[in-house]
């Protein structure tokens, strides 16, 4: 992850940074009062997020289509798939919550073994703006369900979206427990320097090393949600108008600004001009011949991250695309014809609609370039050869990733979602996400009878020979 942009802030919500103390132990306050302990209190606030989503769809959509064009498909997305992981929660809760048993050692008879999964406090949640409903509240419906209390922090970048989580949120969630905190990095730095029993971050991991450096201060886990550069490598065993549809609907989906979009593509010499060929007919028959008039292209965030996609692309070779207007935050599918790997467009996260194409002779080849970067969120492998596609995974490592598919792991509830090494820390997901928010008590029960105990447990240890 990459480029952390600052921008103006627009929104009219920033908090008081002097309130944001007392905000936090305000919610700490009603965490404690251990109202959470009740299954029914959480499903009622899971049914009430619910609402708070279905009741202001058109305004949640709104937001989203002012802070970045969304399409159709990512309104529904935005909303819906976030109302799917309620109902997930709401549906299998009551089996989460269950204590596990396990087996315990013999020596301890009659015993019994079990976890209980336990809240684990106050969460903070900072999200990020590039799908700003869903980054903020999936993670919302794990920490509720498993009981714990949360400070929202949406980003003020997508501003449209913060002020609907300022201004509905706190409508339907109990403000006893859920509270909102808008604002930038003077909001957020304030926040960080509070006690939080868990942080889950998810942006850039410029940001994600200042949130785990103030998180240690209080030895308080984190979950980092970041990005990288994912890789998609494709050889000649694939039908490549399939594969072409899927790469440039993975990849120009919300402008390219998804973490785990395709970033570049590795494609075997011997297909690589088909495959460059297809992607524009790809890109035609999604979005016609003129991105700029299509209702189903989005826009870039700001103007700032719209400049930054155009120095990316500065000094390469384009092959098809590379208008942009940075006052209307437009930019146009963009191909690049083999780049060099030292160039900026390699080096950095593109996080944008331009997609750059490297061709390789051998699958060892395409592993080395993935190799030599940091471990990307996903990674994708286009061919119908078991045997590539294992020396592939073997050899490399990624947070998550597809085999013949783009970014649609994400929406596999029973797939944790979460980055490796530079990539992130932990993940969530369906169930993942109620467990990433719940601390594992282990307890080991006995009975209390006398005559239990074997002589050699207590001292003094003579002729010590305990077998195990
Ligand atoms: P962003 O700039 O909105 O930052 C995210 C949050 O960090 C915001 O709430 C912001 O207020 C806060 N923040 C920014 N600067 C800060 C500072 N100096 N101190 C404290 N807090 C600060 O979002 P972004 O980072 O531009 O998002 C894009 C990145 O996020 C990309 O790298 C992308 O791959 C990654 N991402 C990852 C996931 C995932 O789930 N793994 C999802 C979406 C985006």
């Amino acid at each position: 992850a990459s480029n952390p942009v600052t921008t103006h802030a627009k929104m009219t919500h920033y908090t008081d940074t002097s309130r944001i103390a007392s905000i936090v132990s305000s919610v700490r306050a009603g965490f404690d009062s251990g109202v959470t302990q009740s299954i029914e209190y959480r499903k009622g606030q899971l049914q009430a997020l619910r609402r708070c989503l279905l009741e202001n769809r058109e305004k949640w959509t709104e937001g989203v289509v002012k802070d970045l064009r969304m399409d159709k498909l990512l309104q529904t997305s935005e909303v819906d798939f976030t109302v799917a992981e309620i109902d997930g929660a709401l549906k299998n809760i009551d089996k989460w919550v269950q204590p596990e048993s396990v087996n315990v050692p013999m020596s301890m008879a009659p015993a019994t073994g079990y976890i209980i999964r336990e809240p684990l406090g106050v969460v903070l949640n900072i999200a990020p703006w590039n799908y700003p409903v869903s980054l903020l509240l999936k993670p919302l419906v794990g920490i509720i369900a498993a009981g714990n209390a949360a400070v929202l922090k949406p980003s003020e970048v997508s501003h449209n979206t913060s002020e609907n989580v300022a201004n509905l949120v706190p409508k339907y969630l109990d403000p006893k427990l859920y509270a909102v905190v808008c604002g930038g990095v003077k909001e957020t730095t304030e926040l960080l320097k509070q006690k939080f029993d868990h942080i889950i971050y998810t942006g850039n991991g410029t940001v994600a090393k200042i949130v785990a450096r103030a998180a240690a201060e209080h030895l308080t886990p984190v979950t980092l949600e970041l990005g990288g550069k994912s890789p998609v490598v494709i050889d000649d065993t694939i039908d490549i108008p399939t594969a072409a549809k899927r790469l440039v609907w993975g990849k120009f989906l919300n402008c390219g600004q998804t973490c785990v979009a395709p970033d570049y593509i590795l494609a075997k010499r011997n297909i690589y001009p088909k495959i460059m060929a297809e992607c524009v007919n790809a890109l035609h028959s999604f979005y016609g011949k003129d991105a700029k008039i299509s209702k189903d292209y989005g826009k870039i965030i700001n103007d700032k991250h719209t400049q930054r996609i155009a120095d990316l692309v500065k000094g390469n070779n384009v092959y098809y695309g590379g208008d942009y207007d940075v006052d209307r935050h437009y930019f146009q599918p963009t191909l690049v014809d083999n780049p060099k790997l030292d160039s900026k467009l390699m080096s950095e996260e593109i996080f944008g609609p331009v997609l750059p194409f490297i061709p390789f002779d051998d699958v060892d080849d395409a592993i080395r370039i993935i190799k030599q970067r940091a471990k990307p969120l996903a990674l994708y492998i286009f061919s119908q050869d078991t045997a590539t596609r294992e020396r592939v995974l073997k050899n490399t490592s990624s947070g998550g990733g597809g085999i013949n598919e783009t970014v649609n792991h994400v929406i596999c509830k029973e797939l944790p979602f979460g980055g490796v090494g530079d990539s992130g820390v932990g993940s969530y997901n369906g169930k993942h996400t109620f467990l990433t928010f719940s601390h594992k008590r282990s307890i080991l029960s006995r009975s209390g009878m006398a005559g239990l105990d074997p002589s050699i447990r207590f001292p003094p240890y003579t002729d010590f020979n305990l077998k195990l």
